[in-house]
């Protein structure tokens, strides 16, 4: 009898398992971390959850932004200290000085004078002269970032921080983790192309997640990818530039030159369980460029690679083919 029991039990357990939901989803959109966003929560309360999570991306925003006046990291960037800084902005400052060391600098979180100085998206499109360049290149090393024991921050040499590389990832994890624990079991979340799942879709098969093909003002997509519970980041020379005497002058500031990255890629797509590693790695690797990009993907669990040379061939890293649909 008692063996009957369990087996009814396993079975109605499976049965329970791959029963399909049914929720349409809903979506909210905003204009919000300087990009579009979308959410869109498949579940039983989709619009509170959803409307919860474009609140939890406007509190991030508050706290991450170095153009909001009286955000944490302004007041940082601005007195060049910040005492008792709030748990998420130490977190993701001690977050992402590990990716600064793990990509040997290529990604910076002190490259705020120069990104401040090149402004990429004024509308100015003016080339700033050699010496400013080299001026604002100056306080431009992760290490000028001093946690001490207490969690201050200090920033040493003129240093500033911008988040801009690595917000956006940080702040969908922390929209994940709050739609789990709200029990959602599919979403989608976008943050400028910054695209993390929950789950799969309501009926169990993958989302599908397009990769832009570059410079193409028609938003068409080059290559097409089948994603479930993970993330897709992708950095691009295509999603801010100017363009000034047929030279492209692009967002991704190569730290070593204060200049635009001049890698030979114009797209670095990062596929990885959490967003945060692939909003780091992605910028990152644009930098990097091709061979040294590959060799640091290859090196890591989990994560993959797809990179778009200036010649718009596509690579892969080991495993990365897996993905497309
Ligand atoms: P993403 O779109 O994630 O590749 O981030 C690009 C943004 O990060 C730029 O718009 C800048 O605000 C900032 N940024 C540019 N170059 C770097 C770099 N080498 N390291 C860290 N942040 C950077
Ligand atoms: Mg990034």
């Amino acid at each position: 009898m008692k063996k009957h029991f369990i087996l009814l039990l396993i079975i109605i357990t499976a049965l329970a398992g791959c029963r399909k939901s049914t929720y349409e989803g809903y979506t909210v959109s905003d204009f919000s971390l300087n990009t579009y966003i979308n959410i869109t929560v498949y579940s039983e309360n989709d619009v509170r959850e959803a409307d919860d999570s474009l609140l939890l991306c406007h509190d991030y925003e508050n706290l991450f932004s170095r153009t909001i006046t009286d955000s944490q990291i302004s007041v940082l960037n601005h007195t060049k200290l910040l005492s008792s800084p709030s748990l998420p902005v130490s977190d993701i400052i001690n977050k992402s000085l590990y990716y600064c060391e793990l990509t040997d600098g290529a990604l910076d979180i002190t490259i705020e004078p120069l990104t401040s100085l090149w402004n990429i998206t004024s509308g100015s499109n003016i080339v700033p002269d050699e010496q400013c360049v080299d001026d604002a290149l100056s306080g431009v090393d992760y290490h000028n970032v001093i946690v001490d024991d207490a969690g201050n921050i200090s920033l040493l040499n003129n240093a500033g921080i911008d988040l801009g590389a690595v917000a956006k990832g940080y702040i969908a994890d922390k929209i994940k983790e709050q739609l789990i624990k709200d029990n959602v079991a599919s979403a989608i979340i976008n943050l400028g192309g910054n695209i993390l799942c929950i789950g799969s879709r309501p009926d169990g098969s993958d989302y599908t997640i397009g990769i832009k093909r570059p410079f193409d003002s028609s938003g068409s997509v080059m290559l097409t990818l089948k994603i479930s519970d993970m993330s897709v980041v992708t950095s691009g020379t295509y999603e801010r530039y100017f363009t000034k005497d047929d030279t492209i002058y692009h967002h991704i500031i190569d730290p070593a030159t204060g200049y635009p990255a001049d890698s030979g890629l114009i797209s670095a797509t990062i596929i990885s369980r959490d967003s945060f590693t692939g909003d780091c790695l992605s910028t990152a690797c644009m930098v990097m460029g091709l061979e040294r990009a590959i060799s640091l993907i290859d090196s890591l669990d989990d994560v993959y690679g797809i990179f778009i040379d200036n010649d718009y061939n596509v690579h892969y890293t080991d495993g990365a083919k897996n993905f497309l649909k």
